[in-house]
C-alpha cells in the first residue's frame, strides 16, 4: 500500500531536521572514536524506524519502499552508519514478513517493530561471499532442535542483535533460521570470534561469529518445514529491497559530499576569487550534481516499481550499481575540491571518501550486479520472445 504523500513528506522532514541538528554535528567525532551512537539509535527507535516497513497490524509504520528509501537517504546524509544499524534489521524483518509462517510473524514482528529486539542478517562466510553456494555452516536435526556449527563472516550488528537471520546448510539445501540470542559477545555456543577493523562504516560492529553446537528449535526454520532448503531463494528474492536500500544510502553519502564541496567552493578563495568561479571546479560541481540527480531518479523509479508490486530486480540492480559508483566518484571529487584540507580529519569529506566504497561491495558487489542486470535483461527479452 502506498504511503500517504503528506505523511511521507512530514516523516522525511522530521528525520531530515533531526539529522541536521543531532547527527551531522557529532558524526565525525563518533566515527573517529569508533563509538556506537547509542543516543541516536534510541532516537531512531523513538521515531519508530525499526518498524519502518513492518505492517501496522504487527505494530510497524508500514511505509512503502519509496518512503523508506527517502528516510535511508536522510540517515546516510548525516552518517552512513545509522542506515547500517537499520539495514540488517529490516532485511531480517522483511524475510520474516514475506516468508515466515503466521506464528513466526506474530511472534517476532511486534518486538522487531518496537525495536525491543534488533536483528542481524548472516549469509556470508569467510570463504563464501559472492559465491553463496560455497556456504558451509551446517545445521543437523536432533529431536526437535537443529544443532548449528560453522563460522559466519561480516555480521553487521551481530553482537548487539537479539535475533539473527542465519543461512546454514541442511540436507535439503540452504535453510534460513531465525536464531534468538542475548545481545553480547557470547551466548549458548554463539561467540563473537573477531571484531573486523574497517576503512570506514565505523561506530557499528561488523563481526565474525562462530557457532559451536548451538541449538535452534526446529520451529525457528523460516517458513516452517516448507522453508527447508529454500533459504537462499528467500534471501535472494529479498535482495531487490536490499539493493534499493543500498542505492538510497549511496545517494545520502553522495549528497553530503556534494553539499560539502558546493559550500566549500564558495568560501575558499584562490587568485582573488572563490574557487567556485574557476571553470575546472564548476565542471566538477556540474558532474557531481548530475550524477547525484541521476542516482536519485534511479532509486525513485526502482522503489516505485517495487511498490507497485512489479518485478524490479533489474531496476534495483541498476540503481545500486549507478548510485554506488557515483557516490564514490562524488566523494573523491569532493575531496579534490577541498584541496589539502580534504585530506585532513578536520572536514567530513574524508569520512564520505572512506564510507562510499562499501556500497560498491555490499548487497552483491558491482561486478555481480552487472551479471544480475545482464541476466535479467536477457530473461526479459526471452519472455517477450525477443531472444
Ligand atoms: C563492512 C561490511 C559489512 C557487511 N555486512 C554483511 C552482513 O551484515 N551480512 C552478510 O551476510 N554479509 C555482509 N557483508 C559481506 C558482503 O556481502 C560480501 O563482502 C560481498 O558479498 C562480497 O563477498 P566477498 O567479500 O567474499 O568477496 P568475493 O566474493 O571473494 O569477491 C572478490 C572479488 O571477485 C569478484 N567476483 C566474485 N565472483 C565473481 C564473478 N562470478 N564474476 C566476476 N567477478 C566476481 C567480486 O566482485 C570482487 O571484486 C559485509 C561486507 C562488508 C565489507
Amino acid at each position: 500500500m502506498a504511503t500517504d504523500e503528506a505523511l511521507a513528506d512530514e516523516l522525511v522532514g522530521t528525520i531530515r531536521a533531526w539529522v541536521r541538528k543531532d547527527v551531522t554535528p557529532h558524526a565525525s567525532e563518533l566515527e573517529h572514536a569508533d563509538e556506537y551512537p547509542a543516543d541516536m539509535v534510541a532516537q531512531m527507535r523513538a521515531f519508530g524506524l525499526f518498524g519502518a516497513t513492518i505492517p501496522a497490524e504487527y505494530g510497524g509504520l508500514e511505509l512503502d519502499v519509496s518512503t523508506y528509501a527517502r528516510i535511508v537517504e536522510e540517515l546516510a546524509y548525516g552518517w552512513m552508519t545509522l542506515s547500517g544499524v537499520l539495514n540488517t534489521h529490516m532485511i531480517a524483518s522483511n524475510l520474516i514478513k514475506r516468508f515466515g509462517t503466521e506464528d513466526q510473524r506474530s511472534r517476532w514482528l511486534p518486538r522487531l517493530a518496537a525495536g525491543d529486539v534488533r536483528a542481524a542478517f548472516s549469509l556470508s562466510e569467510p570463504d563464501a561471499g559472492s559465491d553463496t553456494q560455497a556456504l558451509r555452516a551446517k545445521a543437523v536435526l536432533d529431536g526437535d532442535e537443529y544443532v548449528v556449527n560453522g563460522t559466519k563472516m561480516w555480521v553487521t550488528n551481530g553482537e548487539r542483535a537479539g535475533l539473527v537471520a542465519l543461512a546454514a546448510r541442511t540436507p535439503e539445501g540452504i535453510t534460513c533460521f531465525i536464531v534468538e540470542k542475548e545481545p553480547g559477545a557470547s551466548f549458548e555456543g554463539i561467540g563473537v570470534s573477531r571484531h573486523i577493523e574497517k576503512l570506514g562504516y565505523k561506530g557499528i560492529e561488523t563481526v565474525e561469529m562462530t557457532y559451536t553446537d548451538h541449538r535452534v528449535p526446529a520451529a525457528n526454520v523460516l517458513g516452517g518445514d516448507e522453508g527447508l532448503g529454500r533459504g537462499l531463494h528467500f534471501i535472494l528474492s529479498s535482495l531487490e529491497l536490499g539493493r534499493i536500500n543500498i542505492a538510497a544510502r549511496a545517494v545520502g553519502v553522495g549528497r553530503a559530499a556534494y553539499d560539502a564541496a558546493f559550500a566549500y567552493a564558495q568560501q575558499r578563495e584562490t587568485f582573488g576569487v572563490p574557487i567556485a568561479k574557476h571553470q575546472a571546479i564548476q565542471f566538477k560541481l556540474a558532474d557531481m550534481a548530475t550524477k547525484l540527480e541521476a542516482s536519485r531518479l534511479l532509486v525513485k523509479s526502482a522503489a516505485e516499481k517495487f511498490d507497485r508490486g512489479e518485478r524490479a530486480d533489474v531496476e534495483a540492480g541498476m540503481a545500486k550499481l549507478f548510485a554506488s559508483e557515483s557516490a564514490f566518484e562524488i566523494a573523491t571529487e569532493a575531496m579534490r575540491v577541498h584541496g589539502g584540507y580534504g585530506y585532513t580529519t578536520e572536514f567530513p569529506v574524508e569520512r564520505y571518501y572512506r564510507d562510499a566504497p562499501l556500497m560498491i561491495i555490499g548487497e552483491g558487489t558491482n561486478e555481480i550486479q552487472r551479471i544480475v542486470i545482464a541476466r535479467g535483461l536477457l530473461k526479459r527479452a526471452e519472455e517477450a520472445g525477443l531472444a
